[in-house]
């Protein structure tokens, strides 16, 4: 008998499983409504030109060689992540304490950061919404943070329970870590207004919450990179320290490349370099260094104007595109008269709609809407 025969089958991913069933239907007019990735009109995954562009430079360039990355990762790359989210003028930057290390994407840096909170951090109790992105709690917990909800969406209104997001970081512990999502919050396209965001940070400063950005969209809501980055940037001007964890998925299309990065905004440069030699004793255990493609990519398009001017017009093209379908959806539910008030799809923000059909009615369409 197999030494693992006492495993049991663990279910499927409920957003993976809607790709599994989407791959086994048939239909000539098949949509994935499931997967996190952005499709152009004909439903096909989208590459940069830009991207393209850089890679062809990355192969040309015959100087370059497969030697392993330092454990932080490409460094031109990290400088010029932590420019691209705090801004060309950051005083954090021009004061040295920023530490940056290149991660796994997203989910990686959240999860670097995750684990060197729980090691350092006094107060190892992370504050995610309700409801988050669906990896949030698992992420913390394995990186081992006690992980508790603060109140976030308000079905009534389809909009922020801002009242109970008070009530709920009012009542944290002193200290408590606080992810926020940057922009574009996954899975309701609900962000905080400006002054929601003053009060928020004004609450965190006088208790000491410690934030922790999750910034996986930026420029991807918006379709400007300054602006989606600005509620991060405010927080950092302030002088607080906080984390931020950084993907080039969704922004320049590179999801499977696994290209982000984890900044620690700190409040001296001998904190930010101490943290940074603590942050290696995370990472190397864990995969020694992360790989060199697709940092490569992305810092080729960060370093060259040109190319970043392209990038930018692309973005933009991706973003507008989104807001787009989203007018659609709403002007194609109006015009065949749907019962209720749609305008939550046009208001929130982001990739994703949060529709607010249960499973009972997403069943029935399913069952009876379906088309072979
Ligand atoms: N955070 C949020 C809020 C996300 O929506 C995602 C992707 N769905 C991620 C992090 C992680 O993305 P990745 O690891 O691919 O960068």
């Amino acid at each position: 008998d197999s030494v693992f025969a006492h495993l049991h089958r663990s279910p499927e991913d409920p957003i993976l499983g809607v790709t599994v069933a989407y791959n086994k239907d048939p239909s000539p007019v098949k949509l994935n409504v499931g997967v996190g990735a952005y499709r152009t009109d004909e439903g096909k995954p989208l590459v940069l030109n830009v991207v393209r562009q850089a890679e062809q430079k990355l192969v040309n360039d015959r100087s370059r060689v497969k030697e392993y990355l330092p454990i932080v990762g490409l460094a031109e790359f990290n400088k010029l992540s932590a420019k691209l989210l705090l801004g060309a003028d950051s005083p954090a930057i021009q004061e040295n304490r920023v530490t940056t290390v290149q991660c796994l994407s997203g989910t990686g840096s959240l999860r670097i950061g995750g684990e060197f909170l729980a090691r350092h951090y006094h107060q190892p109790t992370i504050y995610i919404p309700q409801p988050t992105w669906g990896n949030h709690p698992k992420v913390f917990a394995r990186a081992g943070l006690s992980v508790k909800a603060y109140r976030y969406y308000d079905p009534a209104t389809r909009g922020l329970n801002f009242q109970g997001l008070l009530e709920d970081l009012g009542s944290a512990p002193s200290g408590a870590i606080v992810l926020l999502h940057a922009c574009a919050h996954n899975p309701t396209g609900v962000d905080p207004t400006i002054q929601q965001w003053d009060q928020i940070g004004q609450l965190m400063r006088s208790k000491g919450l410690l934030p922790f950005f999750d910034n996986a969209y930026q420029g991807f809501a918006s379709g400007d990179l300054d602006a989606d980055a600005q509620y991060v940037r405010m927080f950092a001007a302030n002088g607080g320290e906080c984390l931020v964890a950084q993907s080039y998925a969704k922004n320049m299309g590179l999801y499977g490349e696994r290209v982000g990065a984890l900044s620690i905004v700190c409040k001296t440069a001998d904190v930010a370099s101490r943290v940074e030699s603590q942050l290696k004793l995370v990472i190397r255990p864990m995969y020694s260094d992360p790989p060199i493609h697709g940092a490569s990519i992305a810092a080729t398009i960060l370093k060259d104007r040109a190319m970043y001017d392209e990038w930018t017009i692309e973005l933009k093209a991706m973003a507008d595109r989104i807001i787009s379908m989203r007018q659609q959806l709403f002007d194609a539910l109006r015009a065949r008269g749907t019962p209720g008030d749609w305008s939550h799809v046009i208001k929130q923000i982001g990739m994703f709609t949060f529709t607010e059909l249960n499973s009972e009615q997403v069943a029935f369409m399913t069952r009876e809407y379906h088309h072979i």
